[in-house]
């Protein structure tokens, strides 16, 4: 069983806490600073819940994906001092190589550490041990908050728990794991998913494991082509993942009562924003679809809005183009609409909670993941190894 942050004893340890402060940086007048702090703000509660306990928290976060050392852009100073505002609290940064009656020093000055982001050195991703070693010889507990990274095995996301013995999942950790873990059991019915997206590919996984536990899975974006192509509609120029066509065609023969397809189509003349466009139901030779369209709306919303459960996990169009943005917004609006009337409703993927909260409507649904992918392999029922070693 994973220990909660309730069972461990935190008073004047020193706390080494994984967190996701992989966060959108900005440049404004030559001054760097956090864009969108959703991630910040996600992993104070736990930051706080320590302090509370008279522990001191010695934070672990990467940021981008530096190649090959330290890149100065990538450091988490802007981070740190974002996180200063935030918390009210004083924060230090400090970089490696860190020794542990250094590190333990700081906090003569501060009330939180924030080691220098962890992709700095290349021993994070390999899940070096001898990395996982350092992290864990400055502290004497380990708390992983990172749900956004669970699904990776690095250094401070799997090897340091295993270094470690008095370790527990964070308030944010706990809070993703019961939710998804909720969807998972014994979901209310109907039960509805929406998966959208570029690829039948990165979502054949999710696809396979949701049909058997859902009532219907809408598909949308991109990776609806495949299937209406295996089934022998017109796609025009869609993207098609044609070495998928027979796996569509399986699960469309096994699942045919609850797999639901786009019956409309934005269609246009290429892959631009400036691209003219038309409703179609079948896609002519020379366009591509780049969103559902109208009728698909009012038919995905009318099953969503009669959903007890409501997953969604991918764009239904190309997004970032606002020609192509209106269905997936309307699916926002129906998955908002649908919480209202008393539906369960657990958005995850970075595009699809993009959508969401440019809609304004993340305060509207039941639960934003922090995970994308760590959402995906764990709906899948794929053991994460950020949560395993918990356990361990
Ligand atoms: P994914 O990362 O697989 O969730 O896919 C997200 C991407 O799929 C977004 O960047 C969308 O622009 C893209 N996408 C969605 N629908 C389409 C479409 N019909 N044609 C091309 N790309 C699409």
């Amino acid at each position: 069983m994973t220990h909660t942050l309730g069972d461990l004893h935190l008073q004047d340890q020193f706390v080494l806490v994984r967190v996701d402060f992989n966060v959108p940086l900005v440049t404004n007048g030559g001054k760097v600073s956090v864009g969108d702090d959703t991630r910040i703000r996600a992993a104070i509660p736990t930051i706080r819940y320590i302090l509370s306990k008279g522990g001191h928290p010695i934070l672990m976060s990467h940021l981008g994906r530096p190649k090959g050392g330290a890149t100065p852009e990538l450091s988490l100073a802007p981070v740190a001092a974002h996180l200063h505002t935030v918390l009210d609290r004083p924060v230090g940064l400090t970089t490696p190589p860190y020794s542990p009656d250094a590190v333990r020093e700081l906090f003569d000055d501060y009330d939180v550490v924030l080691l220098e982001n962890t992709r700095f050195d290349d021993r994070e991703k390999a899940n070096d041990p001898s990395l996982a070693a350092e992290f864990a010889a400055l502290g004497s507990v380990y708390i992983n908050d990172a749900f956004g990274t669970a699904h990776r095995a690095h250094a401070s996301t799997e090897g340091v728990a295993h270094k470690v013995k008095h370790k527990a999942a964070g308030l944010l950790m706990g809070r993703e794991i019961s939710v998804l873990d909720k969807v998972l059991g014994n979901p209310a019915r109907p039960f509805v998913a929406i998966v959208g997206g570029a690829k039948v590919s990165d979502k054949i996984g999710i696809v396979e494991s949701l049909l058997p536990r859902v009532d219907k899975l809408l598909i949308g974006g991109a990776m609806a082509y495949t299937f209406l192509k295996a089934l022998g509609h017109e796609t025009g120029s869609s993207l098609v993942e044609d070495d998928r066509l027979d796996t569509a065609r399986v699960i469309l023969d096994q699942f045919d009562d609850k797999v639901v397809l786009p019956v409309d189509h934005v269609a246009a003349t290429g892959f631009s924003a400036d691209a003219n466009f038309e409703v179609a139901t079948d896609i002519p030779a020379d366009r591509m679809g780049l969103d559902i369209g109208p009728e698909t709306v009012a038919l995905y919303s009318g099953m969503i809005e009669s959903a007890a459960t409501v997953v969604w996990n991918g764009p239904m169009g190309v997004f970032e183009m606002p020609p192509f943005a209106k269905g997936t917004v309307a699916i926002a609006h129906a998955v908002a609409r649908a919480t209202d009337s008393g539906a369960f409703s657990v958005i995850g993927g970075g595009d699809s909670v993009a959508a969401i909260t440019s809609a304004g409507l993340e305060d509207e649904v039941s639960h934003v993941s922090t995970g994308g992918g760590a959402m995906l392999e764990y709906l899948e029922g794929i053991e994460l190894p950020g949560i395993a070693a918990l356990r361990a």
